[in-house]
């Protein structure tokens, strides 16, 4: 089987080489020449753990191609995957040119039938604006399909290969057989395939999306409170997350989600929603609760410092959106470093994987250390903004000594209260007592 990705970032990537795994012939395309350069010289361009392995496996092996050249990326490919950014426009609602730019291309250049697959996260419909897009030029059959993806990045090699479930939304049988086919390998502990419409399908990627970013602000929430009422967050989501209706997961409170799916996500519903008439309130409330969570500590430190952050150098841990990635769109820590530099602090940060790419954005606004106690020399605070697994045992005493004040503003509750009360720490954390 040969198939096609065209977009070759975290989810083409990922996607490409996870299915070139399976012994399928893929060429991954991008209009990034230096990307795809990279790639041609064996680099991987973007850090997901294991992803490295497999791609090195499959290119030495044949089935790993990359390509700036659509018309030679989907040379005989049955199933020609779009996994192209779909940014938020003005508006907050997705933007779909690039998706249907390259729909118009297929439509001149396809020359076989061919599965086109939406795995963008797409708003309902444009299964069917692709569909016209390619129709209004295309000489041949061609059927599309939506296949929302549900990969985490950090994790996302192995949500690939062995996903919960995997969606696909087409009325063409045709279509359906063969991505059982290409899926059939990733399925077989028994997890399902679920065949659906493609509106379906479209929607379920933003239900699913807007509903774990609305069960992590709800959290907050409770967090938020905890703190009004003397109760404990971590307490209260233990004491929830048993209920098996609710689960563990997706309850921990913190400063908010980022990333480059969920901010986006939830504000597109919201715009779809407005789009049919129809008032989505709980969304609008998770998107106003969220941002106000993302810097909910930089008051804290300034009320540390007596309302007067002008001067104060501030450590930052962690700059990715979450620990794994070296993605940093929509990352809280981004939104705290400007709420810090605006206030007059000198900021110095540390992060095992997204240093290079904030520096790309930020420049030289702040200093980049080269390991996480360096950042605490002769710093008057520690900002922890990720939960890298790196930063859950640190050497306490060292972070007491490197520090100008034993203080530490934690937006990820890495720590224990108790226990750092009795190191002597002045500790601010989400939802729970501050130990000073
Ligand atoms: P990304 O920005 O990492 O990658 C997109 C790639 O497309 C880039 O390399 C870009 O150069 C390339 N591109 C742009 N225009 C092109 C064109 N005309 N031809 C060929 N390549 C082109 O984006 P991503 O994070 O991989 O997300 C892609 C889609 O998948 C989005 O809709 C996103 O919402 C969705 N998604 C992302 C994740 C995630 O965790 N990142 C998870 C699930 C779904």
């Amino acid at each position: 089987m040969k198939i096609a990705v065209v977009g070759t970032g975290y989810v083409g990537l990922v996607s490409g080489t996870c299915f070139a795994e399976t012994g399928v012939d893929v060429t991954c395309v991008d209009i990034d020449e230096n990307k795809v350069e990279k790639m041609q010289n064996g680099v991987v361009p973007i850090y997901e753990p294991g992803l490295e392995l497999l791609f090195h496996r499959n290119i030495e092996q044949g089935r790993l191609h990359f390509t700036t050249s659509l018309e030679e990326g989907i040379k005989d490919a049955e199933v020609i995957f779009l996994a192209l950014p779909t940014p938020p426009g003005a508006d907050g609602a997705a933007d779909l040119k690039y998706v249907l730019q390259v729909a118009d291309q297929l439509g001149h250049i396809l020359d076989h039938y061919a599965v086109i697959v939406d795995k963008s996260t797409v708003p309902v419909g444009t299964g069917e604006k692709v569909q016209a897009a390619i129709a209004a030029n295309a000489k041949v059959d061609f059927d599309v399909v939506s296949n929302p993806e549900f990969l985490r990045e950090g994790v996302a090699v192995d949500d690939f290969m062995k996903p919960d479930r995997v969606v696909i939304g087409s009325t063409s049988e045709k279509a359906a057989k063969i991505m059982d086919r290409l899926y059939h390998p990733l399925v077989r502990s028994g997890n399902p395939i679920i065949h659906m419409d493609l509106r379906s399908a479209e929607l379920t990627k933003y239900a699913a999306n807007s509903f774990l970013a609305t069960k992590i602000t709800f959290m907050n929430e409770i967090a938020n409170m905890c703190e009004l009422l003397g109760a404990d967050v971590d307490l209260v989501r233990k004491g929830i997350g048993t209920d098996s209706r609710i689960g563990k997961r997706f309850l921990f409170a913190g400063i908010g989600y980022g990333g480059s799916c969920f901010p986006k996500d939830v504000s597109a519903l919201a715009m779809s929603a407005g789009e049919v008439d129809y008032d989505f309130r709980i969304l609008k409330a998770v998107m106003d609760v969220n941002h106000g969570q993302k810097t909910k500590l930089i008051s804290k430190v300034s009320q540390y410092f007596d309302g007067d952050l002008k001067g104060k150098k501030i450590a930052l841990w962690g700059l990715a959106f979450k620990p794994e990635t070296d993605d940093i769109r929509e990352a809280p820590a981004l939104y705290n470093i400007e709420a810090l530099l605006e206030a007059g602090a000198k900021v110095v940060a540390y992060d095992p994987e997204a240093m290079e790419n904030v520096q790309g954005v930020l420049g030289d606004k702040i200093t980049f250390a080269k390991d996480a106690y360096t950042a605490l020399e002769g710093a008057d605070a520690l900002m922890i903004m990720t939960e890298w697994q790196l930063f859950r045992t640190p050497n306490f005493e060292k972070i007491r000594t490197s520090l100008n004040n034993p203080a530490i503003f934690d937006g990820r509750n890495l720590y224990d209260v108790n226990d750092m009360r009795q190191q002597g720490f002045y500790y601010v954390s989400i939802g729970r007592e501050v130990a000073k």
